[in-house]
């Protein structure tokens, strides 16, 4: 019996395996043009920022603010943990570059907005899911 709750885990296919199994070595992964430098997420063939096509997967730093969150109280499926903190955040690279995500290794009650964090991964199988944890003196 595994003790870590119960997630859906996301199907890999080519435009997001650089994403799911980051993780394994401890990074954070994301298209990016190669013409003018912009983040691309969700992925696209096309940089959305200037057209190119010219695009390769690139790690990010891992450190992100969170922008909103709510906390679940719901036990919509299995696990020990509840209430937790479901956030969208932005990472610093770039504005409008946010995951949707699970802010750990802290209270729940403790998370605010504006809150530094910074990516902590958490392997199921051959998937790496980008949680985030708050950046230690923040
Ligand atoms: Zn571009």
């Amino acid at each position: 019996m595994s003790e870590k709750p119960f997630r859906v885990l996301p199907e890999l296919t080519e435009t997001t395996r650089h994403f799911w199994e980051g993780g394994r070595e401890g990074e954070l992964r994301f298209p990016r043009c190669q013409e003018c430098g912009t983040w691309v997420h969700p992925p696209t063939p096309i940089c959305p920022g200037c057209l190119s096509k010219d695009l390769a997967v690139e790690a990010v730093s891992g450190t992100a603010t969170v922008l909103t969150f709510t906390l679940n109280h719901q036990h919509w499926v299995p696990s020990p943990d509840h209430p937790y903190a479901i956030a969208i955040v932005e990472l610093d690279e770039q504005e409008g570059l946010r995951l949707t995500t699970n802010v750990v290794n802290c209270a729940a009650e403790d998370v605010r907005i504006g809150m530094r964090v910074q990516v902590v991964f958490d392997q199921y199988e051959d998937v790496w899911i980008p949680l985030f944890q708050p950046v230690e003196g923040s």
